[in-house]
């Protein structure tokens, strides 16, 4: 992309609005415009982030086995009234009436729908198990919308359902979600813990929150250091391995992390002192064990080998896809804009050009981009006719984690300068292996 041609409304004063950073480098740099109270417009800029992260958690679910679908947005309260949460859910359901005077909702959640969709296809446990998942807007009358996208009204969320024939098999859905929660956010650059929490109108016996840490977070957390070095990496993971999935959910949630709600100063106390920690976190996603909640009022039957009918056994998981925008920069920024993680930047590379309209600088611009193209990769080349410090000022607050900088006194040495976002060290070098280093960078993700 060029920027001359590209929308890209960066502001440049601080917007008065915003209370927290993420907010506020969003709006600065161009990513969204509020609508109302809570919902958004995703610019050219917000969606390719948001796009982004679409793409790794349908790449994750569908690692794991999950089966995408797309379910709508506005549901008929017939379904919420059969299992019984159209009166529970409260006024933070958004409920419309169509013109034929019935009830219609904006779904903040699909539980109802996908048991209606499994009950009027699947009877047999030779269908078993399956997951559905899709990735959705969601609408929650939020009393106090804020922050950004962080608490919005609408808001983007991938939720997943699990339909099992047995009690175990469904805890084995639920460790093989927990399993994959934890590489799509390592794959994001991000370290969220899983906490055991609270289950809210979901309702369930079991379930987990992942918490990314930040100062800004709603939720007080509670946890043990330790659980901050845990990482997946490169674990090859076989998701139908029960076995294999139990232990690495052990492994994870065996050392203390709570969030308030759920929190046990005694057990907390146990924790060697040096290692006690309390901070804040954001939560970006939840994985519930539900049981026949739902398959029971609602009718989803399904024959055993010996010919009975029993209700399904079930659990719901989300992520928040729009809310892990925010908390991506929470976690990623510093005083001159986002510094993105190579997993989820919105382009690869920046290129500026230092003396738009001088021969060479062009040429060797439009080279860059060509050859960072052909290697698959998207750079975004700054050739307006700015002052340099005006271009760097938009680099960095944008923050491609790579930018590579063209002027003509380095390319009469044939060099160009190769500056990580990060850590801000520049290195020149020539501009083919300026690409080349790039094009390694982001061969494995
Ligand atoms: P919260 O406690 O933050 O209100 P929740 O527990 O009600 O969230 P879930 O039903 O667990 O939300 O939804 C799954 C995920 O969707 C959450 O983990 C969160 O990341 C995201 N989410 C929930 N509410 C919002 C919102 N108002 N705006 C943006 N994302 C949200
Ligand atoms: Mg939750």
């Amino acid at each position: 992309m060029r920027l001359s041609r590209y929308f890209l409304p960066v502001l440049k004063e601080n917007p008065s609005e915003a209370q927290i950073v993420s907010h506020r480098l969003m709006l600065r740099a161009g990513m969204i415009r509020q609508q109302a109270a809570g919902i958004y417009s995703w610019l050219p800029l917000g969606y390719r982030v948001l796009r982004r992260l679409e793409q790794i958690v349908h790449e994750e679910q569908q690692r794991a086995g999950h089966i995408p679908l797309l379910m709508p947005t506005l549901q008929s309260a017939d379904l919420w009234k059969e299992s019984g949460r159209y009166d529970a859910y409260g006024p933070e359901m958004l409920r419309i009436r169509d013109r034929h005077d019935r009830d219609m909702l904006y779904g903040p959640t699909n539980e109802e729908m996908i048991t209606d969709i499994f009950r009027s296809h699947v009877g047999s446990y030779k269908d078993l198990p399956l997951t559905l998942y899709h990735i959705q807007w969601k609408f929650r009358d939020e009393v106090r919308p804020r922050f950004g996208v962080m608490r919005g009204r609408e808001f983007l969320m991938k939720d997943g359902y699990n339909f099992d024939l047995t009690k175990e098999d469904a805890l084995h859905a639920y460790n093989r979600h927990l399993v994959s929660y934890l590489r799509t956010y390592e794959r994001m650059g991000l370290q969220a813990i899983p906490m055991r929490a609270d289950s809210g109108p979901i309702g369930g016996d079991d379930t987990h929150e992942f918490l990314v840490l930040a100062d800004t977070g709603e939720s007080e957390v509670f946890y043990d250091s330790r659980v901050t070095d845990i990482r997946l990496g490169a674990r090859d993971i076989d998701y139908d391995d029960k076995d294999q999935c139990r232990g690495v959910m052990e492994e994870f949630t065996a050392l203390y992390a709570r969030t308030d709600e759920t929190h046990d100063a005694g057990l907390f106390e146990q924790i060697p002192e040096d290692r006690r920690r309390v901070a804040r976190g954001i939560e970006v996603g939840q994985i519930f064990y539900f049981g026949t909640k739902y398959s029971e009022p609602m009718g989803a039957l399904v024959a055993t080998p010996d010919g009975e009918r029993v209700p399904v056994h079930m659990g719901s998981h989300g992520i928040g896809v729009s809310r892990l925008v925010g908390a991506l920069i929470e976690a990623n920024h510093d005083d001159k804009g986002i510094i993105w993680p190579e997993g989820v930047t919105p382009f690869h590379a920046g290129i500026v050009n230092l003396k738009q309209g001088d021969a060479d600088a062009d040429a060797a611009c439009e080279g860059l981009y060509a050859a960072l193209r052909a290697r698959g990769l998207d750079p975004l080349y700054d050739d307006r006719e700015e002052r340099a410090g005006a271009k760097f000022a938009t680099m960095d607050l944008i923050g491609l984690p790579w930018r590579i900088t063209v002027g003509p006194r380095g390319l009469k040495a044939g060099v160009v300068e190769l500056t990580s976002r990060r850590t801000g060290e520049s290195e020149e070098l020539a501009p083919e292996l300026a690409v080349a280093r790039i094009a390694e960078i982001y061969a494995g993700l």
